[in-house]
């Protein structure tokens, strides 16, 4: 029998690309072992796709927007795998010491990771090798979780323009506090209008910081756009 799973390949080359390209910048390992974890973390929570391999078919046959929403959802799952497999205890591989920023007590705004996706406005293909900020209000890049968690976050080639965020939590004076806290997705690419999107989030603040990153918690942005300069020069006429 020749039957093939085609998530498989999909959750196995965005594993590859994402721990090869943060390699030196992260302290999570990225070791063959955890690619492995991660790998079984992902692909026990995301929907096979199964194919008769003899037939050949290509990933890409898959309708193109399915195939993009998945990457999104695999690229979360694999964070969340990543970061779960790292935090148990192992001893495959000593980590490299990371650089701990001041932890957070008592009562905080938990801000919820914060997903999205970048596309070229014209033939609305993924971007990729850019750069995606998130800003604050005073147009500072927001504060990350910690130095695993980039900002700004370079779009990789194989997963669908997405890019995940996850701030930092904001420490609270009390529990049950509302507060709108506004942030702008922030883009550049040469040959293109800057991309500025504006994110507001109103949140309670809870008893404690949340250091859980969970799918669930993600709040997902509508897709974004990035318009080439003097695209509609030549069709006005
Ligand atoms: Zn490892």
């Amino acid at each position: 029998m020749e039957v093939h799973n085609l998530m498989e390949d999909l959750v196995k080359s965005i594993i590859q690309e994402m721990f090869d390209a943060e390699k030196d910048k992260t302290s999570w390992c990225t070791c063959e072992h955890c690619r492995n974890d991660v790998a079984c973390y992902v692909l026990n929570r995301v929907k096979p796709e199964y194919v008769v391999s003899s037939r050949g078919l290509a990933y890409s046959e898959i309708d193109y927007i399915d195939k993009l929403q998945r990457m999104a959802d695999v690229v979360s799952l694999i964070k969340e795998g990543w970061a779960k497999i790292n935090a148990s205890p192992r001893n495959h591989k000593v980590q490299k010491p990371s650089t701990v920023l001041p932890p957070i007590e008592g009562p905080a705004f938990n801000i919820p990771p914060i997903m999205g996706r970048v596309f070229h406005g014209v033939t609305f293909e993924p971007m990729s090798d850019i750069d995606v900020f998130l800003m604050d209000e005073h147009n500072e890049p927001v504060t990350m979780m910690d130095e695993n968690w980039q900002n700004p976050i370079r779009l990789y080639k194989n997963t669908g323009g997405t890019f995940i965020f996850w701030p930092r939590p904001v420490k609270a004076d009390k529990v049950g506090k509302l507060q709108l806290f506004s942030f702008s997705i922030l883009a550049k690419a040469e040959g293109f209008e800057e991309l500025s999107h504006f994110v507001g989030l109103k949140i309670a603040s809870e008893a404690n910081p949340n250091l859980q990153f969970s799918m669930q918690n993600v709040h997902k942005l509508p897709d974004l756009y990035m318009l080439p300069y003097n695209q509609d020069e030549d069709d006005t006429i």
